[in-house]
């Protein structure tokens, strides 16, 4: 017997096949349509994987697009899914920091993945995905080229703490000769600061789990552990905690 998760993000619609461990799992774009998009991902996975509906026990849908899914057996919070995926990269995780395309999140949770407490900024772009995709455009560099860039360099203050004045400062230190490295470093500092604030106010405790698509970043990683004096975990499938989770919850 299968389960199906579907995290429908602002971003990214990520899902995972999920039979006790992941079988199968898929991100695409979300794109303007997150029914379209939860649909898509539903399935390619049926299809590639040669099973029919029958075979899957719950289709759970989480994630900002969860509303629109008439396909879901059931729709749960972010929060919650999120928490048991992380738990299930890591079973001795207790804070979990998650970085998405357009909020953060840093949730504590129990010893079996249970919510105790969290925080989500989800009101504002700063320290968020969107932060980097707005900066790397400014310095004319990919996403994914940004840890490379903020690796080495030292960095610039960039102190505002909203993305459109953060984009003013940005056009600033450019034009006053600074280079990309410290801009990009500069970027994940701020970046670290508001997230490790966040983490601070729920309270660090055991092992601590980054997830979202922003914990490819190594850079940001590394800066968050030495702020909070503890090694900050990823793994190759940080970005599909909440679909992990939803996945999970769909098995029990
Ligand atoms: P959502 O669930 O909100 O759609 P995801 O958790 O899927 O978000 O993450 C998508 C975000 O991750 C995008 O904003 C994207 O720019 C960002 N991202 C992806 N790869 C990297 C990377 N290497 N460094 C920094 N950000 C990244």
């Amino acid at each position: 017997m299968y389960s199906i998760g579907i995290d429908i993000g602002s971003v990214g619609t990520k899902a995972v096949l999920f039979n006790g461990e992941i079988v199968d799992s898929i991100i695409i774009p979300t794109g303007w349509s997150p029914k379209n998009a939860g649909k898509e991902v539903l399935e390619t996975l049926i299809n590639r994987n040669n099973i029919t509906k029958e075979d899957i026990k719950k289709i759970v849908v989480t994630g900002y697009g969860r509303v629109s899914c008439d396909f879901a057996d059931k729709v749960v919070t972010e929060i919650t899914c999120h928490a048991k995926g992380a738990n299930f990269l890591n079973p001795n995780v207790r804070t979990i920091l998650d970085i998405g395309g357009q909020d953060s999140k840093a949730i504590r949770v129990s010893e079996i993945g249970m919510v105790e407490e969290f925080l989500m900024n989800d009101r504002c772009a700063a320290g968020t995905g969107r932060f980097i995709q707005v900066m790397s455009n400014l310095l004319e560099v990919d996403v994914s080229e940004f840890d490379g860039l903020a690796n080495e360099a030292k960095p610039q203050t960039i102190s505002s703490m909203c993305t459109v004045f953060a984009e003013s400062e940005v056009v600033s230190l450019l034009a006053g000769g600074a280079t990309k490295g410290s801009i990009a470093r500069g970027i994940m500092e701020s970046i670290a600061n508001r997230s490790v604030s966040m983490m601070d106010r729920v309270g660090i405790d055991g092992e601590v789990v980054f997830t979202g698509g922003v914990s490819r970043n190594e850079t940001l990683r590394d800066i968050i552990s030495k702020r909070i004096n503890c090694e900050v975990k990823t793994y190759e499938n940080s970005q599909l905690a909440g679909a992990l989770g939803a996945a999970i919850i769909g098995l029990k």
